[in-house]
Order: C-alpha cells, then sequence, then structure tokens
C-alpha cells in the first residue's frame, strides 16, 4: 500500500504554500488586501454545552457544567448588531458545544446577521431538530448545514456520542433538511473500530440526499487526549485515505467527498495569508482559528475592531505562535507541547 498519509501531506503543504506565495504576489501588486481591516467570517461558538458527550470533541463541550456561559443570548445579540453595525461580515459559522441548545434564540441571532446579507455554515448534531425547526431554517443562505453522523450503524455512532437515540435523530434531521431544499454535509470522524464502514457511511450520506461527505481521523484537541483508543496507527490513516479515494471517484459529480486536512496543514495555510477571521468562544474569548490555543482578546471585555486592528494581523508571526507550529511533526501530525484545549489557553 502506498504511504498515503506521506503522499497527502506533501500535496497538501505544497498546496497550502502555493496558496500563500500566489496571495503574496497578488499582495505585492496591489491587488489583494495585506491585511482585511475586518474580518469576513466570524464563528461563534454560541455556548460550551451540549447534549452529547463524544469521544473525540475537539473543545471539550458537554462537560458536568450548569453554569451560565458568560455570552449570554442577549450578549451574542449584542455582538451581531455590533458587527452589522460596522459593516457586516460575508459567513457566519453557527457552533458550540450545540447551538440548538439555544432555543429561539438562535434565530434571534441569525436573523439580525440574516438581515445584513450574511449567509451561514451551521455545525448540529441535530438531537433537537424538529419540523417546525426545520422550516425555520429554510429562511437563511448557506455555505452548508453540517450534521454530524459518526456510523453507519445506531450503535457505533451512539456509543461514539455517548447518548443513546443520537443516531436516529441525526438521520432523521438530514432527511428533513434535505427535503426542505438546505445544502447538507455530513461530517464523518473515522476512528480504528469504524475504519471497514467508510463504503457505507458514503452510501448513507448520498442516500440521505446530503451535497457533501467529510471524512476524517480525530483531530488531536480537547477530549480525544483522555481517549487516546480512537486515534488511528500510520497503517490505518492509510487505509482510509485509500478508501476516501475510493469514494471520491465514484461519487465524482453527484455528492463530494472531501478529506478534513491534518492540523499542521491548517496552521500553514493560516500563518502564510492574511487573517480573514475569528472564533467568537462561549466565555467571549476571541481566538484566530480552533486548532492553535491562542487568545487574542475577549468581547465581553475588549472592543472587538480594537483587538482585531491591534493584533489579528501579525499574530502569526508572534514567537509564541511560530513555535506551536514548528511544534508539529510533519505528515506524523503529533504536536509537542500545548494541547490545545486540554491545556489553558495562551493569552497573547
Ligand atoms: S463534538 Fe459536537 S456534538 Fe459532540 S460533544 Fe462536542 S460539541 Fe457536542
Amino acid at each position: 500500500m502506498k504511504d498515503w498519509v506521506k503522499i497527502n501531506f506533501v500535496k497538501d503543504k505544497k498546496a497550502a504554500n502555493d496558496e500563500a506565495t500566489h496571495i503574496r504576489s497578488l499582495i505585492d501588486n496591489g491587488l489583494y488586501p495585506a491585511r482585511f481591516t475586518m474580518p469576513l467570517t466570524l464563528q461563534f461558538e454560541l455556548t460550551s454545552h451540549c447534549n452529547v458527550h463524544c469521544k473525540h470533541c475537539y473543545n471539550v463541550s458537554g462537560e458536568d457544567n450548569s453554569a451560565p456561559d458568560r455570552m449570554t443570548p442577549e450578549r451574542w445579540k449584542d455582538f451581531a448588531r455590533y458587527i452589522v453595525n460596522h459593516g457586516g461580515i460575508f459567513q457566519c459559522v453557527i457552533s458550540g458545544g450545540e447551538p440548538l441548545l439555544l432555543g429561539d434564540d438562535i434565530f434571534g441571532i441569525m436573523d439580525i446577521l440574516h438581515d445584513d446579507g450574511t449567509s451561514f455554515l451551521v455545525i448540529s448534531n441535530c438531537l433537537l431538530m424538529t419540523r417546525d425547526k426545520v422550516k425555520r431554517f429554510t429562511k437563511y443562505r448557506y455555505k452548508w448545514f453540517q450534521v454530524s453522523i459518526d456510523g453507519a450503524t445506531p450503535e457505533r455512532h451512539d456509543e461514539f456520542r455517548q447518548r443513546q437515540g443520537s443516531w436516529d435523530a441525526a438521520i432523521r434531521a438530514v432527511f428533513m433538511l434535505t427535503n426542505a431544499g438546505i445544502p447538507v454535509v455530513i461530517a464523518h470522524t473515522v476512528t480504528p473500530d469504524s475504519l471497514h464502514e467508510v463504503d457505507d457511511m458514503c452510501k448513507l450520506a448520498y442516500e440521505l440526499g446530503a451535497s457533501g461527505i467529510i471524512l476524517g481521523e480525530v483531530m488531536p484537541s480537547g477530549r480525544s487526549y483522555m481517549n487516546p483508543g480512537i486515534l488511528m496507527s500510520r497503517e490505518q490513516r492509510n487505509i482510509l485515505n485509500e478508501a476516501i479515494n475510493a469514494n471520491t471517484q465514484k461519487y465524482a459529480g453527484r455528492m463530494s467527498v472531501q478529506r478534513s486536512s491534518g492540523t499542521k496543514i491548517q496552521l500553514i495555510r493560516n500563518a502564510g495569508t492574511p487573517s480573514t477571521g475569528a472564533i467568537i468562544r462561549p466565555n467571549g474569548d476571541i481566538r484566530l482559528d480552533c486548532v492553535a490555543p491562542f487568545v487574542i482578546g475577549n468581547v465581553v471585555e475588549d472592543d472587538f475592531f480594537d483587538v482585531w486592528n491591534a493584533k489579528a494581523h501579525d499574530v502569526w508571526t508572534r514567537p509564541e505562535v511560530s513555535e506551536y507550529i514548528s511544534s508539529w511533526e510533519d505528515e506524523d501530525e503529533i504536536g509537542h507541547g500545548l494541547r490545545n484545549y486540554a491545556d489553558a489557553d495562551v493569552r497573547l
């Protein structure tokens, strides 16, 4: 078997570096902004709470914690209005934890941005999805609506998500969303136990009417550090890559089958191009991405645009951040030192 882990890493790294070189040449010729005075995309992590307890949760959502999030629904609405009043954004990623736990407030927050022309990428486990909610979600423009399904059978998914009935709910929700004309992408995390189900998962996604499926291994972040058995060996990762390649060809022109890119590649891509987005966490912290554990401010305490203009543009060249990126091994993808969402974030 070919060493797909190495082949893909080299290919992805070259693509990330080529993209950075291309953008730098556009900047040099005045054809691309050297810095964005406002973000194009923001991710609203609406809550740290979750109604399932996935073994791999990259940001450790759903721990026993009844304390309310610092970013209350009213604070999210105020922040959405503030963003709109400062010129707005093209796209908002709505995530959590589980964003449907906000009830009607999720629509109140989305409405403010929608009325300003923002489109959405919503990430949900869909346990709380109902026919009425699907109807309300048809109002918005989407990049896609992402539903996580981690097994071709209820047993696999429910065991991984540690919640009985969660597979049934996700399947029902995808049917309702696709029937309502909302573009759905299935996110499927592959573990050593589910490696043999890749073909079945792609078939299931296709039969559910999804426009795409993203397959990837567990991101070494958050709760996965407590569940090392869900990480794959090099040989298993090569088997996964072969299966993804085969299904990409099989569904070409009918459904997109994508492989998620690794942590190091995401870091290289982010570090090589001007910052275009940020993540707002449930406690108000501002991070530039979900794979590097660095916080540049807090929207409850600071003015977001003051923070953006003061810190977002040179954050990737800060010594602590460069050192963090270098700490990742190349194609083996094992970071040394800071463990994202397991150790405390570094405030820059
Ligand atoms: S991965 Fe998603 S659904 Fe699972 S615990 Fe984390 S936030 Fe909840």
